[in-house]
Order: C-alpha cells, then sequence, then structure tokens
C-alpha cells in the first residue's frame, strides 16, 4: 500500500477523501501562508487544502472525527510539510497559497473570503441567501449537506455585484483565475437564474473569464439557452444520488420540488446545447453525484448515463460533516471507491468527451476525470492527443482574448 500511495498521487488523494489527516503540532499552517480551515464548502466539505504530488490539489478532511483516527499525518519539517501514513513518509506537499486578498475587506467592509473562496485554483461564491430547504417550516434540506449550518459563519449571505466584481479582479490579478464558480441552493419561484444572470454579464463583459452556474434545474429549460447566448461555460446539475429510493430519501426537498427525472432531462438537454452557443465559448454540462452514499455500482450506473448523453460526471467523495443529518455515518472506503473513479475516467475517455481543456483550473473537492488516469490500466493514445491538441488551441485563444480585454 505504501508503495502505491507513493507512485499514485490520485490513489493518495482520494484516499485522503476518505480517511482525513490528522495536523501535527509541528505545523503553522496560516503563519506559513496556507488557506485556513474554512466550514463553507458548498455543503459538502471543510478541510485543509493541500496540493499534493502530481500537481493534485485537494481539500483534505481535518475536523471530522473519523480523521482523528486517520493514519495520515501532516508534519513540518524544515519548513517543509510531509505526509506520513502510518508514520512513513509518503510525501512532501505544499500548502495550497493563501493570496494577499484574503486578509482584505471590501471597499463596504466585508472580508473578501465571505464574498468568494478559492476551491483549488478557482474562485466558487455561493451567491445569495441560504438555500429554502433549510428554511421551510419543515425543513428538507439534503441530509449530507451543511450550507444551513455555514451561511452567516463564514459566508455573506448579501452580495452586490459590485462587491463581488471587487473580489473577482482581487482573485484574477492576484491568484490568476480562469474560471469563477456560481452555487445556489432552492429559491421558490426559480428566482436562481434570474439572481445570477447580472454577475454573469458584468464578468464576461469586463474580464472574459470562464463562468459556471450550479444550481437546481430551473422548470424552463429554454433559459438554458440564454445561458449559453451570453457565454456562460459550464452548468452543473446535483442530483447527488442515481438510486431512486435513496434520492427521495437523502434528497427531500429536491425529491419534492423537482424530482430526479427532471434533474436527469436538465443535464441531456443541456449538454445538447453544445454546438449551439457564441464561438469561443466553450460549454460543459455536468451532472454531479456524491460517491458514498449509494453502492458504487450505482455511482457507476450514473456515471455511464451522465457520459451517454455528452455530459461530464461530477464525483464527490461523501464527507460525514459535522453537524450534518448523516454526520453519524463513515466515509466510504477507498478500496469500494477506486472502481468508481476509475470509471469516470474511462467512460469520459470512450466517450471523447473534453476533459482536462480548460486552463489553470484544479479543483479541490473532487476527483477530475482526467486525474483519474492514475486509476486505470487503459490509455487511449488518440483521445489523449486530441485532448492535448484542444487544450492547447482553448489555452491560446482565452489568452489572447484576456490580453485583449485587458488592453482596452
Ligand atoms: S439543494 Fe440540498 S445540497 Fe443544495 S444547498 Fe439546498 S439542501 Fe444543500
Amino acid at each position: 500500500m505504501l508503495n502505491e500511495l507513493r507512485r499514485n498521487p490520485a490513489l493518495l488523494k482520494l484516499d485522503l477523501y476518505c480517511q482525513g489527516l490528522r495536523i501535527n503540532e509541528s505545523c503553522l499552517v496560516e503563519e506559513d501562508g496556507g488557506r485556513k480551515i474554512l466550514r463553507t464548502r458548498a455543503g459538502l466539505g471543510s478541510g485543509l487544502e493541500l496540493i499534493l504530488p502530481g500537481n493534485l490539489w485537494t481539500n483534505v478532511p481535518v475536523s471530522e472525527p473519523f480523521a482523528a483516527r486517520s493514519p495520515y499525518t501532516l508534519h513540518r519539517e524544515d519548513g517543509r510539510y510531509l505526509l506520513r501514513w502510518n508514520r512513513l513518509n509518503v510525501a512532501t506537499v505544499e500548502l495550497s497559497p493563501r493570496p494577499d486578498w484574503y486578509d482584505r475587506s471590501t471597499a463596504t467592509g466585508k472580508p473578501m473570503t465571505r464574498i468568494g473562496t478559492l476551491q483549488g485554483t478557482y474562485l466558487g461564491i455561493y451567491q445569495a441567501k441560504v438555500c429554502e430547504y433549510w428554511t421551510a417550516a419543515e425543513k428538507t434540506n439534503c441530509k449530507f449537506c451543511s450550507v444551513g449550518l455555514n451561511l452567516g459563519i463564514d459566508d455573506a449571505d448579501d452580495k452586490s455585484i459590485d462587491e463581488v466584481m471587487e473580489v473577482v479582479r482581487a482573485a484574477r490579478a492576484e491568484s490568476g483565475i480562469t474560471y469563477v464558480d456560481f452555487n445556489t441552493g432552492h429559491y421558490e419561484g426559480d428566482t436562481y437564474l434570474d439572481i445570477l444572470e447580472p454577475f454573469i454579464v458584468r464578468i464576461k463583459e469586463e474580464l472574459g473569464l470562464l463562468v459556471g452556474v450550479q444550481t437546481p434545474p430551473h422548470r424552463d429549460l429554454k433559459r438554458y439557452d440564454h445561458l449559453r447566448e451570453i457565454g456562460v461555460n459550464r452548468v452543473s446539475f446535483c442530483f447527488e444520488i442515481f438510486d431512486r429510493n435513496l434520492f427521495e430519501e437523502i434528497c427531500p426537498g429536491k425529491h419534492a420540488e423537482y424530482g430526479l427525472d427532471h434533474y436527469l432531462e436538465a443535464v441531456r438537454y443541456c449538454a445538447a446545447l453544445t454546438s449551439k452557443g457564441p464561438r469561443g465559448e466553450p460549454w460543459v454540462t455536468n451532472g454531479e453525484i456524491i460517491a458514498g452514499l449509494e453502492p458504487p455500482e450505482s455511482s457507476i450506473r450514473a456515471i455511464d448515463w451522465i457520459t451517454s448523453v455528452g455530459a461530464v460526471p461530477t464525483v464527490c467523495v461523501f464527507r460525514p460533516l459535522v453537524g450534518t443529518d448523516l454526520q453519524h455515518l463513515e466515509p466510504p472506503q477507498t478500496e469500494d471507491m477506486v472502481p468508481v473513479f476509475r470509471r469516470l475516467y474511462e467512460a469520459c475517455m470512450e466517450r471523447g468527451l473534453p476533459i482536462g481543456v480548460a486552463p489553470n483550473i484544479h479543483v479541490s473537492l473532487v476527483m477530475l476525470p482526467e486525474e483519474c488516469r492514475w486509476l486505470s490500466p487503459l490509455r487511449y493514445p488518440f483521445q489523449t492527443l486530441k485532448l492535448k491538441a484542444m487544450g492547447a488551441v482553448f489555452r491560446r485563444g482565452f489568452e489572447s482574448r484576456l490580453a485583449r480585454r485587458a488592453a482596452a
């Protein structure tokens, strides 16, 4: 196992999600320029942001009880951070850098990290008030979710366009972000897209960055044609669980409001918009699931379905966050997760999906499909070459567009 962990950064990233990490008292983290452990992580995770070998960015559980039993420990020696497994050195790792803007406030006096935070190398913004599944007279929140526990602690619930633009500009200038991701919960009347569109238009017009939205599936699917027209680059639908009974049990609000079928229809509809948008604006549709909340075979069925309609799966590893309805559960076993993430890579490659082509996007909260190549014995030489060429063309176009905008 030790040799495997030393050789295979994807296995290490996955195993750390499943087992967590204990931080030795020799570690300074924030004093060494690392990021503070924030509770807000779109309801899925808290943790320590690290960079593993292979330039794999991750967010390692450290606050949950299971992490206190982890075989992994983090040590600081001679200014370097060492990851140990059962007291044996596994790898030298880096703290994900904390930018200067993390310690500043907006012109209106709000800490910038209450407007948005880096998740890996992109800027994540939980844009509006708390998801209404949490505030209904009878709560119907998703049982793994911590959003209703966090808002008002780590996140500001009222963010103006100017405040958001100030933070996006700082993150672009000082952290080199290329992508901004907006995330909302459910609001009565499906107002989430109305709320987000003015923010998207400003970012596109003034900075030209890649922008994505993760919201419930709007009941009027034509709204996604409009998002495509205004240059949105990614839409993501988190149905979390493919097994219908478990979906109903774990996501009662989503089940009652939209139902699994509408989530799937939104994924299918949006994936078909790929060829329709403005030139030079890529478009990716994600179907997001949480592995570890249903049997691995069911997660694999979800991956096969999502890729079959031309969408890219986003697969999180279940983390039983403190304070949530599922805090008493254990995280999944690594060996059960390996086949799921192996399938994630293989299914994307078999379907020729555009993975790993956007510039400078490292995601700490999930295993990216392209990172999972280390978990598969299969190689796809033609598709790999094609993705490299796509990435190079896209990067050049994107950079020259940003340069033109900066010069204007
Ligand atoms: S929809 Fe579910 S996961 Fe998303 S914020 Fe609401 S309760 Fe949390």
